[in-house]
């Protein structure tokens, strides 16, 4: 009998393991896969170099801030760079981030590129060599990948168009079976960006028309779905809407149009955070989990800004900040693993915790 699934059958089990242990109760992702540019986008409001030792410091940093960590981190998403580095006495971060019960995961995508025809929309390149470093990144300790793409919202110019979608459906679906098909669980992640002045009617429908996309796409593509994650946007207004809701409109609305588009086969549903304030999506993630009707999936976090944006702003590049931005970092993955699991109890904010991090038109 022909093989069904883009995953040989011998590691169907393993993939569906990995995925549903990275969204164990409790647990979500830490995104510390900035791309080398992105990174010094971060580093320069706290005037730190963008050259590679203090990245490797800082990446220090984040592995390195203690066991505590792994009761609220399934997985840890590495740029390339990062996963061939270690801490300062010499332990890989891929050992230091398994033996505290994380598991590793790689950013393969090589970034966006304009759709030539469309006002700027895109989809995202990394297909070329990518089952070869695959297998690369297997080696050094990897067991799940991430691609993102980037779809935006704009009614007047009838955006997300249906080239924009399908071609993102399409690549995103190649991405996964590539990924299966050489021991990687891949996150799907099709982020529709906050961009915008639109209400959240509008919003859901694109989040619908996207997400069902993807899914007929990983179908056609023989993506094992068991083995997979789902990373969306959560379904919020454009950051220019007039009209404002509340973090129950904006779970409801979530949940709503998952139930509609993701198939319960997939373990877990991880979202991104968007430009959403650190508190903001600790709070959303919570009234997420506190929807009353059946939910089939983990719904869970795997947060960039929204995780680390206290701790570069404790940190600052100095040494003597170091334990302290770990302990900003354990505070809010523990806010966030009780969001996970619908019980967070409320305002752990300080620092910069309340403050939008949302910019415009963002570039990973
Ligand atoms: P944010 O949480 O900062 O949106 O990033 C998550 C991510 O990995 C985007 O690809």
């Amino acid at each position: 009998m022909p093989q069904k699934f883009a995953v040989p059958k011998e590691w169907e089990a393993e993939l569906a393991a990995v995925a549903k242990a990275i969204v164990a109760p409790g647990k979500g992702i830490l995104a510390a896969d900035e791309s080398t540019g992105t990174i010094g986008k971060r580093f320069a409001p706290i005037g730190v170099a963008n050259v590679e030792e203090n990245r490797r410091a800082y990446r220090d940093l984040l592995f390195s801030a203690g066991k505590e960590i792994g009761q609220y981190l399934g997985g840890a998403i590495l740029f390339e760079e990062t996963l061939f580095q270690k801490t300062a006495d010499g332990k890989p971060f891929a050992k230091v981030l398994e033996d505290n019960g994380v598991v590793v995961g790689i950013k393969v995508d090589k970034g966006t590129v304009v759709l030539p025809g469309t006002e700027d929309e895109t989809t995202t390149t990394g297909l070329d060599g990518m089952a070869e470093r695959c297998q690369k990144y297997y080696a050094a300790g990897a067991r799940f990948a991430k691609w993102r793409s980037v779809l935006k919202i704009d009614p007047k110019k009838g955006q997300p168009t249906q080239l924009a979608v399908d071609e993102n459906a399409n690549v995103l679906a190649r991405y996964a079976a590539i990924c299966q098909a050489n021991r990687l669980v891949p996150i799907v992640e099709p982020e529709i960006l906050m961009d915008g002045d639109h209400d959240l009617e509008v919003a859901m429908d694109a989040t619908e028309k996207v997400l069902a996309a993807v899914y007929k796409k990983l179908s056609d593509h023989h993506v094992y779905l068991e083995g997979t994650l789902l990373k969306p946007n959560m379904v919020c207004p454009g950051q220019d809407c007039p009209k404002k809701y509340t973090p129950q409109d904006i779970a409801l609305a979530t949940v709503t149009v998952l139930r509609r588009t993701v198939p319960p086969a997939v373990p877990g549903i991880t979202f991104l955070s968007g430009g959403q304030s650190e508190e903001e999506a600790t709070v959303h993630l919570d009234a997420i989990n506190r929807v009353p009707v059946p939910k089939p999936w983990a719904l869970t976090f795997s947060y960039g800004r929204a995780l680390q944006a206290t701790v570069l702003n404790v940190w600052k590049g100095k040494q003597e900040n170091v334990a302290a931005a770990q302990k900003a970092l354990v505070v809010r993955a523990k806010a966030n693993g009780e969001a996970a699991k619908g019980e967070y109890a409320g305002s752990v904010a300080g620092g910069s915790a309340g403050q939008s991090l949302y910019v415009k038109d963002y570039k990973y």
